[in-house]
């Protein structure tokens, strides 16, 4: 459903992605892990156009990204992203932030987009908070708001970043239960995480990145077990 190949992007003369290639097909769940700076946002970023990029290809779904003809609009449409920080609109409540993409991007009516929205709502475990704004709710739940938002829109698959980071650790679980829970119905996902239990737990692929390339691209079996790279030996012994 998507395939990265040969990709590369410079800032300036600093080249950030290396001839990065690798794959996720449908129901994949690929987490993506590696030190800071080594490019993980950055290339989940250029899954849905975000980022431009200057060599090689990425195609979703059977559209080039990179391509000039290509709708960006519409292919972030049809791919849901969560980011670290909790990108919620301020200034609207939980069920205004639920609805605007589905009435706006996708054209449909009030009605339908409410109740849409809500179906994730209570799905996130959120029902009751539909009234309230974005400051009234803690970070998980705002992210978890952030989720139901993004599947709201009925995506074909979801990208996320590092989207348990910016969170207190007791909010931490209530996030990646959602997120585990997408995982087991089939919902193909690309993430960038350093919770470990998560990747665990549902991942069938793990990417350990540094310095801009992709050094494993393996089953989480092979990661945790024997990943063949010293770079990824160290980085697990790090943080698990
Ligand atoms: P982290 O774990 O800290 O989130 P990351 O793996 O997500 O790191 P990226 O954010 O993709 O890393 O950044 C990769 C490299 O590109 C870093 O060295 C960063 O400083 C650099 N970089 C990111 N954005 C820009 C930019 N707009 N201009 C120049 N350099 C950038
Ligand atoms: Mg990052």
């Amino acid at each position: 459903m998507i395939a990265i190949k040969d990709l590369s992007k410079w800032y300036g003369d600093f080249q950030v992605l290396a001839e990065c290639s690798t794959e996720v097909a449908k129901g994949d769940v690929m987490v993506i892990c590696g030190p800071s700076g080594s490019g993980k946002s950055t290339l989940i970023k250029t899954v849905n156009g975000l980022e431009p990029f200057q060599k090689g290809e990425i195609i979703v779904d059977g559209t080039s990204v990179g391509a000039k003809n290509t709708n960006l609009s519409a292919l972030r449409a049809r791919i849901g992203m969560v980011f670290q920080n909790f990108e919620l609109f301020p200034h609207l409540s939980v069920r205004e932030n639920l609805t605007l993409g589905q009435v706006k991007v996708l054209g449909r009516s009030q009605d339908e987009a409410n109740a849409k929205g809500l179906q994730y709502l209570d799905r996130v475990g959120l029902l009751a908070h539909q009234d309230k704004y974005p400051n009234q709710l803690s970070g998980g739940q705002q992210q978890r708001v952030a989720i139901a938002r993004a599947l709201a829109m009925d995506p074909i698959a979801m990208l996320f970043d590092e989207p348990t980071s910016a969170l207190d650790p007791e909010m931490i679980n209530e996030v990646l239960d959602v997120m585990v829970g997408l995982a087991q119905e089939g919902m193909t996902m690309m993430v960038v995480t350093h919770e470990m239990g998560f990747a665990r737990k549902v991942a069938n692929r793990v990417v350990f990145m540094d310095k801009g390339r992709i050094l494993e691209d393996c089953s989480k079996d092979e990661f945790f077990g024997a990943p063949r790279s010293e770079r990824a030996r160290d980085f697990l012994a790090r943080i698990i």
